[in-house]
């Protein structure tokens, strides 16, 4: 499957993204594998981190993923409609004021204040499950220690939300050694002895990888289905990303001439250069300029020189014999030489940023 399918579309774009969807529900099944008998949920939420949700949550289902999070419900709407009745989709964002009515059949809020339960409470026609998130130490989403004090001496407004499932979320589950995680699994566990009787969900990637303390019943792994290597303890991970980019122009350039913006660069000697049809408006970060970045032509490294435009940017290919290259060539940057991860460290970011990032120019390929 392909993004528009027409060998035109693939010559005329000026990079290739190719997405390995037997790879991401592969990360899928070894987490949920991992997590057992705890079960495993698909965080598909920014358009699965930038990769594209709608082409991906079938997959997932049909691999046996039933419980999908998202953030906002325009992003649960998208895909509804591909999903059996038995799948159930979370929006974390919580229940947006005005908002409870437009919640249709198999997506459920995510409740995270006192407020949220009572307005999904008066809501929700009597039947419609909800999630109830505490506040276990990060200070983000869900409702702090009074507040479930609260709900829990008001017995009927706590079964009235339907809620059928407690969460919280970990601010530090990729800094193993750090004391914090410890403290919030106590302070979930202080939250379910006070609304007792719900399944709980606390791990998310690298949660899943602090151990089964962590699982409880259900855990929301985003990125590692995505292949990116949240936590040092994370073992397993398959990458799933290839992107190569068109060179849009080679050129030979004498010593003492100047490459990009800025003028930053000044070659020192003859320099034979690639123009690559990819920018900061694709996602490939401006930071990169000035052999911060690289692209791979084989096992050959070519450093970027120059700055990093919106749609192009520059590498060095003098390590390459005369002719190695042609315009429209593809070069690697991300894939075996480079991963997500690397691409990350090298512009001081996450992974997570540098998914998220890749713009909408690139023809994607989904296989
Ligand atoms: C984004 C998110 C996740 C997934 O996190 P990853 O680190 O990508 O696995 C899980 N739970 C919540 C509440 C989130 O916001």
């Amino acid at each position: 499957m392909s993004a528009s399918g027409n060998v035109s579309g693939v010559a005329a774009a000026g990079g290739i993204l190719t997405i390995g969807v037997e790879t991401v529900v592969a990360n899928w099944k070894s987490l949920a594998a991992r997590v057992a008998p705890a079960r495993s949920a698909a965080v598909v939420k920014a358009d699965a981190y930038g990769l594209g949700a709608v082409p991906l949550v079938r997959p997932l289902y049909d691999a046996g993923c039933r419980d999908f999070f998202v953030i906002a419900l325009s992003e649960a709407e998208a895909f509804r409609p591909l999903l059996p009745s038995d799948a159930a989709i979370y929006v974390l964002n919580g229940l947006l004021p005005g908002t409870a009515a437009a919640y249709g059949d198999g997506i459920l809020p995510v409740l995270n204040s006192l407020a949220q339960c009572r307005a999904w409470a008066e809501a929700r026609r009597g039947s419609r499950p909800s999630v109830i998130q505490v506040d276990t130490g990060m200070s983000r989403l869900g409702l702090d220690v009074a507040e479930q004090q609260a709900l829990a001496s008001d017995p009927g407004l706590l079964s009235a939300t339907g809620a059928r499932l407690i969460m919280s979320h970990l601010a530090c589950a990729d800094e193993p050694d750090k004391p914090a995680s410890g403290e919030q699994l106590a302070a979930f566990g202080a939250a379910r002895e006070r609304l007792p009787g719900l399944p709980g969900s606390l791990a998310a990637s690298s949660g899943i990888f602090l151990g089964a303390d962590y699982h409880f019943d259900l855990c929301r792994p985003g990125a590692s289905l995505y292949g990116i290597e949240t936590s040092p303890l994370a073992t397993g991970i398959k990458s799933v990303v290839d992107l190569r980019v068109r060179v849009a122009q080679l050129r030979e350039i004498e010593a003492g001439t100047s490459v990009g913006y800025g003028y930053t660069f000044r070659a020192s000697r003859t320099t034979r250069l690639a123009t690559l049809a990819t920018g900061y408006a694709d996602g490939w970060w401006r930071r990169f300029s000035n052999g911060a970045g690289a692209a791979y032509f084989g096992d050959t490294r070519l450093p970027s020189i120059g700055r990093v435009s919106m749609d192009s940017f520059s590498v060095d290919v003098s390590a390459l014999p005369a002719g190695t290259l042609a315009e429209g060539d593809l070069l690697e940057l991300i894939g075996p030489h480079q991963s997500v991860d690397d691409v990350a460290r090298a512009v001081g970011t996450i992974g997570y940023e540098v998914l998220t990032a890749l713009g909408h120019r690139y023809h994607r390929i989904y296989r």
